[in-house]
């Protein structure tokens, strides 16, 4: 494991045996030999070569990676010239410099590469860890997205350890405050010039020790288990949007903050209503007299009870009315419905409503017939 001494005390260059200029390339020819080379695989029981095996991962893994490897060349640069920022003297010993994890401008930039490094919880044990997000599907009903609504999601992820309660310890044991910590995670280390505050190898930095770990996640404190999650879903969820629920992840290492519950928003179709943003559309079918005389129509709501729309005379097909504030309703936001109103046209007339149409089209005149502008002979 690596600590935040070892990016000043070694030359991972030397490590891999290239130069501080080789390309990725060069770097990692050089690490595939090395890592051949002293692979546990091809040396058990030697000790040596394991030691060598894992300077080499660990050399690799900075500088195999384009964005660790400039922050080690900028950390090596500044090294030699960080002093300052301990602010001198202190507990690192008669003109020493403190590198104390966390307290000052050197480990503000230290923290920020670890925690980058620190994803997933593999690559280091030390210090309190976030949890990782996790991510599920919800299928709702056209009606419940855009009220909103209250649900119980079935996840299987990682949880808390039901066994342990998340402790790692095995039921009945308690974890031990580490002796060599004292319970800190970390250990100070008086280093001549430097002191330097650094992981506790006993504890792996998180202060306690099990000695007795839990069957159940191996002392992890974490077990994959199905779990209830309740949910509320806000009114006015679109098809495809994702929702964030804080802290309802998978649960934080060694007491670090749980990572967030990600929900996609599956919504099913309507049959009578679509939505445009907020506000909601549906179309009606009126008779040719409604839309050519004017009048009162009844229009559909989500919530159930028709309201009154009020056709002037002349009305077009295909044209738009708004009912203000029946769309969907958001704290923020009160939508529109949109009715859009089709004339109607009759696949059969009785002889009443035939001798009618037939006295309306005597009555008519389209004179001289023009296309209508626009329509470019489409529908
Ligand atoms: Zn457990
Ligand atoms: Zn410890």
């Amino acid at each position: 494991m690596a600590s935040q001494r070892e990016w000043f005390e070694k030359d991972y260059y030397k490590v891999l045996g290239v130069k501080d200029t080789a390309d990725a390339k060069e770097i990692t020819k050089a690490y595939r030999k090395l890592a051949r080379e002293s692979h546990p695989d091809t040396h058990p029981g030697d000790s040596a070569a394991e030691e060598r095996f894992k300077e080499v991962s660990t050399a690799y893994d900075v500088l195999g990676d384009e964005a660790k490897r400039k922050e080690y060349d900028e950390v090596r640069r500044l090294g030699p010239a960080m002093g300052g920022f301990g602010g001198g003297g202190g507990p690192g010993g008669p003109g020493g410099f403190n590198f104390n994890v966390g307290t000052d401008g050197m480990s503000d930039m230290l923290g920020k590469m670890f925690g980058r490094s620190r994803r997933g919880g593999a690559s280091s044990g030390a210090g309190p860890g976030r949890g990782t997000d996790i991510e599920a599907t919800l299928t709702l009903d056209f009606v419940d997205a855009a009220q909103g609504m209250t649900t119980t999601l079935h996840l299987t992820a990682d949880a808390t350890c039901s066994t342990c309660g998340g402790s790692g310890a095995k039921p009945g044991t308690q974890p031990k405050v580490c002796s060599q910590c004292g319970g800190r995670g970390v250990v100070d280390d008086n280093q001549g010039l430097f002191s330097f505050s650094s992981p506790c190898r006993v504890c792996a930095g998180r202060g306690v020790v099990i000695e007795q770990p839990c069957p159940t996640c191996r002392g992890g404190g974490v077990e994959r288990r199905p779990r209830d999650v309740q949910a509320r879903i806000p009114a006015g969820v679109a098809d495809g949007q994702r929702i964030r629920l804080k802290g309802r992840g998978a649960p934080g290492r060694n007491g670090g903050p749980a990572g967030d519950l990600i929900v996609e928003c599956h919504v099913t179709p309507h049959p009578l209503f679509g939505r445009d943003g907020n506000n909601l559309t549906v179309r009606v079918p009126v008779t040719f007299a409604e839309a050519a005389l004017g009048g009162d129509i009844d229009v559909p709501t989500l919530e159930g009870p028709t309201v009154m729309l009020r056709l002037r005379p002349g009305t077009q097909s295909g044209s738009r009315h708004r009912v203000k504030g029946k769309g969907i309703t958001t704290p923020k936001h009160i939508g529109d419905l949109i009715v859009t109103v089709d004339v109607h046209v009759p696949s059969h007339l009785t002889a009443e409503q035939r001798a009618a149409v037939e006295a309306l089209a005597a009555a008519t005149t389209v004179s001289p017939r023009m296309p209508t502008p626009g329509s470019k002979g489409r529908d």
